[in-house]
């Protein structure tokens, strides 16, 4: 046989073999981003955990069936299942989205076989832009700690601020105080160590958010409480007030060289682990109103993505017969997490690569892919 011979029976050989592999490759999240209009100078991303979409649709009616998601464009659904389990938890849930990996429930910005994996944050940072988080549970609570920490157990939560301080994020609102100064596994105190590390350094019990004075020159750190905030119905507020500033600093401290943030709703995934619709219903109005302060900003500005998600859905909640818009009837069939699809909202440049059907780790790729990072 002629070598030319040989060579076209071997292509046709391998042609009849894989009748299934696509003539095209598939475009991946880069290809894609290489068709934008217009790339985004700043992502916010925001997580409002636990919220499935009868969270959603809960707080939409008995907010007189309107919420500030209606505002966004894009719309896709993720697929939240982890390495270990296909219910997630929220560490590896985050992780996928801050890493781009699936790994194992509890896992904090780690792979599945526990290496440490650069975080979105991280490279961000790196890359000179300005960083931010903001959350109503602890900051260093699974979903911000994916973000900024590389430890085994999500539970490690002294380990975890720790981790605050290999950083320069520019600044973080949320509570978990105690785990910075009071600390048992060490006698370093962290909030001393930031003020000598350039941080505003301040806390709730001090003065209300909404009346520090900023000073740009300087990164900013804001504790909401010892350990874990206030329910929005126990008269904790400062989720939309923090989502109004974050952005404003954040802008200012990059110097219009672009900024990441992320915002998580915490409490929505514990009322759904306490099966108590009207816990779940607060919070989520009280994110809502986080996003509109953050669409606000993203509309004015014109360089900003914001992407508006969950983790995962918990309490397998459901809207049962007999229920009105004023009058949720609750149904639930458990106290975990579900493994549901999870809707994924997009406003801004960049927004066009979120629609469709995806992994929740496609949502890293085209953050990354958007910022041409
Ligand atoms: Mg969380
Ligand atoms: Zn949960």
């Amino acid at each position: 046989m002629r070598i030319k011979n040989l060579i076209l029976f071997v292509g046709l050989f391998f042609a009849a073999c894989s009748p299934v592999t696509p003539v095209q490759p598939m475009l991946t999240e880069f290809d894609e981003a290489k068709k934008l209009n217009k790339r985004p100078l700043n992502v916010i991303l925001m997580i409002g955990d636990g919220m499935g979409l009868t969270q959603i649709t809960a707080g939409l009616y008995s907010n007189g069936n309107k919420l500030n998601l209606e505002r966004f464009p894009v719309v896709g659904l993720h697929k939240s299942y982890s390495s270990s389990d296909l219910v997630t938890d929220s560490a590896a849930g985050a992780t996928a989205f801050s890493c781009g990996v699936k790994t194992y429930n509890g896992a904090v910005g780690l792979d599945k076989d526990a290496g440490s994996v650069t975080t979105i944050l991280e490279e961000a940072e790196e890359k000179g832009l300005a960083t931010g988080m903001v959350s109503s549970s602890s900051i260093t609570h699974a979903t911000p700690a994916s973000f900024i920490a590389h430890v085994r157990s999500r539970d490690q939560y002294e380990d975890i601020a720790a981790d605050f301080m290999k950083t320069d994020i520019d600044l973080f609102i949320g509570g978990g105080r105690q785990y910075f100064e009071r600390r048992k596994t060490d006698d370093r105190n962290l909030w001393q160590e930031l003020e000598a590390r350039n941080y505003q350094v301040s806390a709730l019990a001090k003065e209300d958010l909404d009346k520090v004075v900023l000073d740009f020159s300087k990164n900013f750190a804001f504790f909401t409480a010892e350990g874990e905030p206030l329910p929005a119905a126990s008269g904790r507020d400062y989720l939309p007030v923090a989502s109004r500033l974050a952005p404003v600093f954040l802008n200012q401290r990059s110097g219009g060289k672009g900024f990441f943030l992320m915002i998580e709703g915490a409490q929505i995934d514990w009322g759904g682990h306490a099966n108590d619709s009207r816990y779940i219903i607060s919070e989520m109005l009280d994110f809502d109103k986080a996003v509109g302060a953050v669409l606000d900003f993203a509309e004015e500005d014109g360089n900003t993505l914001v992407i508006v998600t969950a983790d995962h859905e918990a309490g397998g909640y459901a809207i049962m017969l007999g229920s009105s818009m004023d009058s949720i009837v609750p149904g639930f069939t458990t106290k975990g997490h579900t493994a549901t699809l999870i809707p994924v909202f997009a406003y801004g440049p960049g927004s066009e690569l979120f629609g469709g059907m995806y992994e929740n780790t496609a949502i890293y790729r085209k953050m990354r892919a958007a910022l041409n990072f």
